[in-house]
């Protein structure tokens, strides 16, 4: 294939290809990428740019890492991929047997799927089949939090934030689910009980018709990127086994690390009935999430009384590359000090981010593992931001007025702080417009 990137190529792009929640009339400029190599995107142009993204939360080990190419070369020459049903490989039980043992404790039965919203899919299946196998069918809505983002396919989006998130769009075809107020202590801070006491109330006068709480444990990500207190989670969990209701963890932005621990659950000390994962377990390489569960959720929906199955099977589960990689991403994390990484990360940002709280357009400054946010008083100009971030060399892709860094761990001191002085600059130039 031509690498080669020419003015027909930006002409075509334009023209005919969708970017992520863009407009095919007048989208933004789209950067074409030739390479990309440790934290580095290298444009067609010549311009090499820091990388701060992570390619969404996913490229934690950075690019074109000779491990992970090797996995993927290593299995290619065997077989790319073949169908699951009634087959199966080495690297599909290599990668389970992992997430068995990585995850927290209790989640032994994992379902492979396609990308991270269809493993939300597949978990609100599986906590409804879990009522139906257990004669209570009518247990299929779903408690979510306000602020919340699970994924962009119908069942997911109807547990996403019901003002931001696309409900008024879909309204009459998203099944309505229920919704407690955004966790308001904050992760760090002082924990105040009375937090809960909305969602409590709903599990009380509804527990007979929800299958699930579902949440992303401790950080909601593209909800707003806000960090809230583990003892939710933990009250969540206990108001969840009192009102027999399954609690549901999306840790598809949390997972492998990026919060300090290596599921974000850990902070709470909690296992959920049932786990998300995506994004970077495959170190970013490919496209590949899983559905963890308990045994006895699992034998129930899987009872000879009831279906007998779940009713889920993807033609590309377990993708033997996808599975490979992600086998080979998992043991670079676990070698690697990645703990101390992620500490590194914290502390840079902290010193260097947290400054930004005195300039004038900045509302507030949060920082947790190896994420760092500035939330702005309005919005920015995605357009002119972009353009000032590429024209200074690092890669942001900030949303509303959310300016934030996940990059990948393996970022050094000096590229950290090339993100955050630019950040710093752009803000204190003049607001959030770039000068
Ligand atoms: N849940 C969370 C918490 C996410 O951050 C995302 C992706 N931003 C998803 C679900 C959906 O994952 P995907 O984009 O792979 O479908």
């Amino acid at each position: 294939m031509n690498n080669r990137w020419s003015r027909q190529n930006t002409e075509f792009d334009r023209h005919h290809i969708w970017h992520p929640y863009d407009s095919m009339v007048d989208p933004f400029p789209a950067y074409p990428v030739t390479e990309a190599h440790g934290v580095r995107l290298h444009l067609a142009d010549g311009r090499v740019l820091i990388d701060g993204m992570a390619s969404w939360w996913s490229a934690i080990h950075g690019y074109n890492h000779p491990k992970l190419n090797q996995a993927v070369t290593q299995q290619i020459s065997r077989m790319a991929h073949v169908m699951f049903g009634g087959l199966s490989h080495m690297p599909s039980v290599d990668l389970c047997k992992r997430l068995v043992e990585i995850t927290p404790a209790g989640l032994d039965k994992v379902f492979l799927s396609d990308s991270g919203s269809v493993s939300v899919e597949v978990a609100l299946k599986m906590a409804i089949q879990y009522w139906q196998a257990r004669g209570y069918s009518e247990k299929f809505r779903f408690l979510s939090l306000c602020g919340g983002y699970h994924g962009d396919t119908f069942g997911a989006m109807s547990v996403c934030d019901p003002v931001k998130g696309m409900h008024h769009l879909f309204k009459g075809i998203l099944p309505p689910q229920f919704f407690a107020p955004i966790p308001k202590s904050r992760f760090g801070e002082d924990w105040d009980p009375m937090d809960c006491a909305e969602i409590a109330q709903i599990l009380e006068q509804h527990h007979e018709e929800i299958a699930a709480v579902i949440l992303e444990p401790v950080v909601q990500g593209a909800g707003g990127m806000r960090f809230y207190h583990p003892a939710y989670v933990r009250t969540i969990r206990e108001l969840c086994d009192q009102y027999n209701v399954l609690l549901i963890a999306d840790e598809i932005a949390t997972g492998f690390g990026r919060t300090g621990k290596l599921f974000a659950c850990e902070y709470a000390g909690i296992s959920p009935d049932i786990l998300c994962l995506g994004k970077a377990l495959t170190g970013g390489y490919m496209t590949l999430a899983a559905t963890l569960t308990r045994t006895e959720i699992a034998e129930s929906i899987c009872s000879s009384e009831y279906v007998g199955c779940l009713m889920h099977g993807p033609t590309f589960m377990a993708n033997p590359l996808a599975c490979s990689v992600a086998v080979a991403s998992i043991d670079l994390l676990l070698a690697n000090d990645w703990q101390q990484d992620i500490k590194r990360i914290e502390d840079q940002l902290k010193q260097e981010l947290l400054p930004c709280k005195s300039i004038e357009s900045v509302q507030d400054v949060r920082v947790l593992g190896g994420i760092g946010v500035v939330e702005l008083k309005e919005p920015v100009d995605l357009r002119r931001v972009s353009e000032f971030f590429v024209g200074a060399g690092i890669w942001l892709r900030p949303f509303g007025k959310l300016v934030y860094m996940m990059p990948p761990y393996v970022i050094n001191t000096e590229d950290l702080s090339h993100l955050t002085s630019t950040v710093v600059h752009v803000l204190a130039s003049t607001g959030s417009e770039p000068d």
